[in-house]
């Protein structure tokens, strides 16, 4: 197995950009940026993994990380292109992905995302897997232009499309195809080398993401170029492994549930072991994990957890 990462025969050009912040109390952040296409650059940082598309219609980009970063990520974006950036795609509503939308957009970028980003951002979200409320964002933060289904922007020679899958890693997901530069953005459906964080109180559920890794399965070839919402890189054979994984996981829980397990007895019948030291130290362990896949499998809308286990993790 290997953990869903990129062959070691990728070929893609990087360097490494510090981007100094202006602000001379914030930590300077790593960008790396790596060529896709003519076009296409993947910007990593920290947050969530970004596309750039930089051409002779300009610049626009998908998703743009964590609000207090914004100044730094706009100046590692300027080392790609110093045309404006003219949209914005959020893949969904998380912090991680949204927190340059007020900045960005101040200065004259079209935030375009999902209706139900939108729906989130605009009231205080109570979370039950952080303990901690999301406050709604300002006014300038929010998305300008919603959609329902998919959008596609025709902008520096080739159609980029968002579709929206349903109830994956949040309620508003979309993954987005650049489909002339054959590369697709998976958003945070996609965790490479390491466990997914399924928002249950978001709207997300494991069957979603399920059928949502299908989708960009079926959008990708041998040649597409797949980036996940966190981790490196990767393709469609690393899609393909993801999906078979989560697919074992849900068969595995579902089992359990059948045999009438608690989410307590499932969660100590260890389900997710052989993976547990590969793909659950990252972040999100093997408990959390299958108390996702419980609570998907039997309709539980938020995070719970078991009742006599005191939990460490947050
Ligand atoms: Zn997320």
């Amino acid at each position: 197995m290997q953990v869903f990462r990129f062959p070691l025969a990728a070929t893609v050009a990087s360097l490494v950009v510090s981007a100094v912040s202006a602000q001379a109390q914030q930590q300077a952040v790593e960008y790396l940026p790596t060529t896709l296409s003519p076009t296409v650059t993947m910007v990593q940082g920290r947050g969530g993994n970004i596309a750039v598309s930089a051409g002779e219609d300009g610049v626009f980009i998908i998703d743009d990380q964590l609000e207090p970063l914004t100044d730094q990520l706009v100046a590692s974006i300027r080392t790609i292109s110093d045309r404006p950036i003219r949209f914005v795609i959020n893949t969904h509503y998380h912090g991680d992905h949204v927190g340059g939308n007020e900045k960005i957009g101040k200065a004259g970028a079209v935030i375009i995302a999902h209706d139900n980003i939108r729906e989130r951002m605009t009231t205080d979200q109570f979370n039950h897997f952080f303990n901690d409320t999301t406050p709604a964002w300002p006014k300038a933060a929010l998305p300008v232009v919603t959609f329902n289904d998919q959008v596609t922007l025709h902008l520096n020679g080739e159609a980029v499309t968002a579709y929206h899958v349903p109830r994956g890693h949040t309620d508003g997901d979309s993954i987005v195809m650049f489909a002339g530069s054959n590369v697709l953005h998976m958003g945070d459906i996609f965790f490479n080398g390491r466990y997914p964080y399924i928002d249950l109180d978001g709207g997300g559920t494991l069957q979603g993401m399920i059928a949502a890794v299908a989708k960009g399965v079926e959008l990708a070839n041998d040649d597409t170029k797949v980036i996940a919402g966190h981790g490196p890189l990767s393709d469609r054979a690393g899609l393909q492994e993801y999906h078979d994984f989560l697919v074992t996981v849900r068969d595995r829980v579902q089992a359990l549930i059948d045999r009438g397990m608690t989410l307590q007895q499932a969660i100590a019948a260890k389900p997710t072991a052989e993976w547990d030291s590969i793909l659950g130290e990252t972040w999100i362990t093997g408990d959390q994990l299958v108390t996702f896949a419980y609570n998907s499998l039997t309709g539980v809308d938020h995070f719970t957890r078991p009742e006599s286990t005191t939990t460490t993790t947050e």
